[in-house]
């Protein structure tokens, strides 16, 4: 079983800094890793492409196209906050083994995001999803980035 690591969190979370500056989408960062190695950081960029530009799926996305398969079940995924049931179904698409979050979807509500009531666990239960999930790594921080979203940037809520 992999050992969350700060390191890769870190490099998620900055990437949803980043979104502070950039107003490209929410303040949401993914990260995915093969061999303790990282092959995609992505930041949501809804604002700039489209609805289903979350951290996760950019992550995906750049990951297949870097590793030329869509199949990534030697990667596990690192994201700010409890990937939404589109990302988690992605991540199940993808094949990825193991997720690994920080703050929760309700975090995310809670702040004003139009998200969907449904736990990846729940996703999980009823999908039978075999996707291994290891919740609230560094939520501290993940929530603080959330929380400093909602006073900042509140008018770019969607
Ligand atoms: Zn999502």
């Amino acid at each position: 079983m992999h050992e969350p690591q700060s390191k890769f969190m870190n490099l998620a979370i900055e990437a949803a800094k980043k979104n502070f500056q950039k107003s490209a989408g929410g303040p949401f960062g993914a990260c995915i890793i093969r061999n303790n190695e990282v092959i995609s950081v992505a930041a949501n960029s809804v604002l700039i492409s489209d609805a289903t530009a979350h951290a996760e799926m950019n992550a995906i996305r750049e990951a297949s196209k870097k590793l030329q398969t869509h199949i990534l079940s030697d990667c596990i995924i690192y994201s700010t906050t409890e990937p939404c049931p589109m990302c988690f179904s992605a991540i199940h698409w993808a094949q990825i083994p193991l997720l690994v979050f920080g703050s929760r979807i309700e975090d995310a509500a809670a702040v004003g995001f139009n998200e969907l009531s449904i736990s990846n666990q729940q996703v999980k239960t009823l999908g039978n999803s075999t996707v291994e999930i290891i919740a609230g790594f560094q939520s501290e921080e993940c929530l603080s980035v959330l929380r400093d979203w909602h006073v900042e940037k509140a008018d770019l809520l969607y």
